[in-house]
């Protein structure tokens, strides 16, 4: 089973490089900002809660997305693996993770991280707004507040990997097709004998 980590601040790309690799490898991609997304567009309590939180650029409580990811490795036992996308965003839901993973038998094969300037990022989120539709796309005040929460409460998930030996570094910033590539990469590299 290949489990792989898409990793970055918002607007470094996870989403759409999550995409390909789904492809390449024949994974279950979830990302938790879409499922909860879903949510809201369903009008459940659930996205009614996530929205209170998301609107101002809040990551939403651990629990609710921990409970969201251990539902959905459930609901996929037969995937071949997982892309995790937007999921772990704080060091209790790595530690969350690693542990429904264990439960399983199977683990993460590495966090890959994609590396982007805060000033990228901010233009590329504004860009994103005008055709994404996302409310918190559209607000330069919500997405500083997005940066912010990353850096206070994400970025020490590189830390995290990087003991555990599984963090993968990649430039975020250029042509799509070189950054799938450079994963592309990567990852057949964690399956060569020789590495
Ligand atoms: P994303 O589409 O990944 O940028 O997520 C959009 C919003 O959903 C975030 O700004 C958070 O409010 C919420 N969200 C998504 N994933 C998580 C997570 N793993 N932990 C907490 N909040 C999350």
């Amino acid at each position: 089973m290949l489990n792989l980590i898409i990793f970055g601040p918002p607007g470094a790309g996870k989403g759409t490089q999550a995409e390909r690799l789904k492809e390449k490898y024949n994974l279950m991609h979830l990302s938790t900002g879409e499922m909860l997304r879903s949510e809201m567009r369903a009008g459940t309590q659930l996205g009614a809660e996530a929205r209170a939180y998301s609107d101002k650029g809040q990551l939403v409580p651990d629990e609710v997305v921990i409970g969201i990811i251990g539902s959905s490795l459930d609901q996929h036992k037969a995937a071949a693996g997982f892309i995790f996308d937007g999921f772990p965003r704080t060091i209790a839901q790595a530690k969350a993770l690693d542990d429904l993973l264990e439960a399983r038998k199977t683990k993460i094969a590495a966090t890959l991280s994609l590396v982007v300037t805060d000033e990228e990022l901010k233009n590329r989120l504004i860009m994103r707004g005008n055709v994404s539709g996302r409310a918190d796309d559209q607000n330069e005040a919500i997405i500083e507040n997005r940066i912010k929460e990353y850096n206070n409460k994400t970025a020490p998930l590189i830390d995290y990997y990087s003991k555990q030996n599984k963090l993968q570094s990649i430039n975020g910033i250029g042509e799509i097709d070189v950054i799938t590539h450079s994963l592309y990469d990567c990852i057949d590299k964690l399956s060569d004998p020789k590495h």
